[in-house]
């Protein structure tokens, strides 16, 4: 018994300090996410040499069938996280996309049928609110551009946090009922998401509430990590030649940048040299613009893309996502609207995942990254689909044809079928001429 509490107040943590990413100073692991001496971000710094000597690829695969597999690796000091069955989602072989395409060896790391919420987002909120809970916030906030309100409310619901939500009053309807039944306040504000964002900066300083992305910023985008780790060990304990991902902020691409890293560093996998693709949506891509121009700062732009959930203007870690696609020897590339629905559509008919925007956005820019000669057909290509189709159905309305209406009666079924089978050769017959 007295073990059992000692155990319990023994901490596990394996991580130091937060440290500037710009001038290095050190600060306490708080709640806070900017150095006061130079206004950089500030992130997580870990005790490698430790962990080098206690984590095994064994001990990893021990873990539970979660992202708290990777605890070592992430911001907590409770060896009872919050685990509502986030990670772990699929790496499938993607081989009909791969033909289609012209690609030998394609995979598609399936984050739209991440748990509780169904986005990527539920990795980053999980570490998030164990971050939280530790550090006595007992509400918890987001600004968020959808999914981040989703899982916000979903995980808040299940930890018992107060839990209130800012988002932009134009997201689509399936984004604002996901969060709204999980019963937190949801502030609807009439602004697009960076002033959205600016808004919770000042409640974060006024009102004492644990914002993931703001105060709690650091802790929080460790949990994207887990999408570098995952994919990783699904591939037998190797890196990938290339990784195409969506970006927002622009922190899920430096952090599955920084997982891989880790895992060479403390000798879970041999070094290999992985570029680093990104796709944004023509109607909101200050980064892509950035890379393009061969700038090395951000121009912020005002959105206006099907694409809500990555439509952040002034995006917090866009130099960091720059720099890393220029020195992996990656690109940063936008799509159009119409591009994203068929970027959608295409990975549905040829795989059977139905993303959302975003993902259709990726799935468009590995299109045109291919036809454009940019990425090599025998490289293994990883690409990272961040949430699901069912939030975003008004992008796809309209273009996804109708089902037949028929009477409950055979002769009604046949002369349907022939209809739609003539159809179908007509469309062919056009694809052929
Ligand atoms: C938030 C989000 C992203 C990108 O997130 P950042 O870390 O801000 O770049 C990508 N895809 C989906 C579906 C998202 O919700």
């Amino acid at each position: 018994m007295t073990q059992t509490i000692a155990a319990q107040a023994t901490t596990i943590a394996t991580f130091k300090s937060l440290k500037c990413k710009e001038c290095g100073a050190e600060y306490e692991p708080k709640a806070t996410h900017v150095c006061e001496f130079c206004f950089g971000p500030l992130e997580v710094a870990y005790d490698y040499d430790a962990l080098r000597r206690t984590v095994t690829r064994e001990t990893i695969q021990a873990g539970p069938n979660s992202i708290w597999r990777y605890r070592p690796f992430l911001p907590v000091a409770t060896n009872n996280p919050i685990d509502v069955g986030t990670g772990m989602t699929p790496l499938v072989r993607a081989n009909r996309l791969a033909r289609r395409l012209g690609l030998k060896k394609l995979y598609i790391k399936n984050d739209a049928v991440n748990m509780p919420t169904l986005s990527f987002k539920d990795r980053v909120v999980s570490v998030a609110l164990t971050r939280a809970r530790e550090l006595g916030f007992s509400t918890v906030s987001c600004a968020s551009t959808g999914n981040l309100a989703n899982s916000t409310a979903a995980i808040a619901a299940h930890a018992g946090l107060d839990c209130c939500v800012f988002i932009p009053a134009d997201l689509e309807a399936g984004k604002v009922l996901g969060t709204l039944i999980y019963g937190p306040t949801v502030m609807a504000v009439q602004g697009n998401y960076d002033q959205v964002n600016r808004l919770c900066c000042e409640v974060a300083n006024t009102h004492g509430w644990g914002f993931v992305n703001i105060n709690l910023r650091p802790y929080y985008s460790e949990g994207s990590k887990t999408l570098g780790y995952e994919v990783i060990e699904q591939l037998g304990w190797e890196l990938p030649d290339r990784i195409v991902a969506p970006l927002a902020s622009g922190s899920l691409f430096t952090k599955i940048y920084k997982g891989f890293r880790e895992f060479i560093e403390v000798g879970l996998v041999e070094e290999k040299h992985v570029r680093f693709s990104g796709a944004q949506a023509e109607g909101c891509s200050p980064i892509a613009q950035a890379f393009r121009e061969e700038r090395d700062f951000i121009k912020p732009v005002k959105p206006s893309t099907i694409a809500k959930s990555i439509a952040i203007g002034n995006p917090a870690d866009g130099v960091y996502a720059l720099e890393i696609a220029r020195k992996t020897g990656g690109n940063i590339e936008s799509v159009n609207d119409a591009e994203i629905v068929e970027g959608i559509k295409l990975l549905a008919e040829t795989e059977g995942i139905f993303t959302e925007t975003a993902g259709g956005t990726t799935v468009a820019v590995l299109k045109k990254l291919v036809e454009a000669g940019k990425i090599d057909p025998e490289e293994t290509t990883v690409v990272y689909i961040t949430g699901n189709g069912l939030k975003t159905q008004e992008a796809v309305q309209g273009y996804i044809g109708e089902p037949l209406t028929i009477e409950p009666k055979l002769e009604s079924f046949e002369r349907a079928l022939e209809r739609a089978q003539t159809l179908d050769r007509l469309e062919w017959q056009q694809v052929l001429v």
